[in-house]
């Protein structure tokens, strides 16, 4: 028996994307939910999310013929051996051990098979694929359960799929030249000022402060320097904030705030980015405001606007405040109570800043 291939693949998410077993045939604590091997000879697999699957493949001896196996985590429940059809002999799921599921595909005798070319390839953080024979002769597909993306009218799914989809793409963040640049985050408000106090008493100095230290680990990771001007809930007056920037020398400072509209208008929402001097400050105010646009569908634009903020006007470097949506506003707030939106916030505000230093070099 040769062990020819163990992937672990798409471990991008901490997300259960995991399956309402009531839709599903196979009813077990396995990490299987559903397999099908299609007329194409493609053997399709899902799983729960991040599992470790080890693939097998033995010759015919004189009892079995070529068979290929899957080994899943998680114990099945009932054993069964399913028919085949064509050049599949049958399909048996089995415990082979403990706490072990087993996914046997047995191929008659004759079956032209090339187990060096297989490949399991992951789709996606639970569906797996892999193409194991050329049907010679029309085959009829077989399978149990549901194996296509999980479809997102399950409620309990809803979030977490289209989580994926923007994680997906936000984690590709440009790359920059590492240790060139010192970016100044500034969470707006703290301690005894609170900032904007939204729907259900949402508060902005704790979604910001939030938000910041997320921007902080993104652009971290990119090899950018970052100092935030508060990490907690201090007073922290205006004048040192722009005293801290200009005294690091940084090449930006970006002041994170959230709105509030007056008289508390459930229908005001929207993102605007403002800088104080033209050139590149602007141009960092463009880049962060396409990106927080992008993760706030639905959600106004109201523009990159120049403003006369005290932060912004007195540091030395490009600056910018960008407010990330109306805790007052229904749409807003709903999200931004959310961890999930605020991940996906501080992604495009680092984004925004690394297109920009990419820009600016
Ligand atoms: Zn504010």
């Amino acid at each position: 028996m040769s062990k020819f291939f163990r992937y672990k693949l798409f471990h991008f998410l901490p997300v259960f994307l995991f399956l309402n077993s009531s839709i599903l045939q196979v009813k077990s604590s396995s990490d299987l939910a559903a397999w099908e091997l299609k007329t194409n000879g493609v053997l399709e697999l899902k799983t729960k999310s991040n599992t470790n699957l080890k693939a097998y493949f033995q010759k015919a001896n004189k009892i079995y013929g070529d068979r290929f196996w899957v080994d899943f985590p998680g114990e099945l429940k009932n054993p069964r051996t399913i028919k085949g059809n064509g050049q599949i002999k049958e399909i048996r799921l089995g415990k082979p051990n403990k706490g072990k599921t087993r996914l046997v595909i047995e191929f008659k005798e004759g079956t032209y098979l090339n187990p060096l070319t297989w490949r399991m390839v992951g789709v996606d953080q639970n569906r797996w694929r892999i193409k194991l024979f050329r049907p010679k002769y029309s085959f009829e597909k077989i399978g149990e359960g549901y194996v296509g993306k999980t479809k997102p009218n399950f409620k309990a799914n809803k979030n977490s799929i289209n989580e994926k989809k923007t994680n997906y793409d936000y984690l590709k963040l440009p790359n920059v030249e590492q240790n060139k640049f010192l970016v100044v985050i500034d969470p707006g408000h703290g301690g005894s000022d609170p900032g904007a106090i939204g729907i259900g008493g949402i508060r902005e100095t704790d979604v910001v402060l939030e938000v910041s230290k997320m921007v902080e680990k993104l652009l971290t990771e990119k090899g950018v320097k970052v100092s935030l001007t508060r990490r907690n809930e201090v007073n922290l007056d205006l004048p040192p904030r722009v005293a801290f920037a200009n005294n690091l020398n940084a090449d930006i400072f970006v002041s994170i705030h959230a709105n509030a509209s007056r008289g508390k208008r459930r229908d005001i929402n929207g993102l605007e980015t403002f800088y104080y001097r033209g050139g590149r400050g602007r141009l960092l105010a463009k880049e962060i405001q396409k990106q927080i646009l992008k993760v706030s569908p639905g959600s106004p634009d109201r523009g990159v606007k120049q403003g006369r903020f005290y932060v912004i006007k007195n540091t030395k470097m490009p600056a910018v405040l960008v407010e990330i949506g109306f805790l007052t506003g229904r749409l807003d707030s709903r999200r931004l109570e959310k961890t999930n939106h605020r991940k996906r916030i501080a992604y495009a505000i680092a984004k925004g800043i690394l297109e920009y230093l990419h820009k600016v070099g």
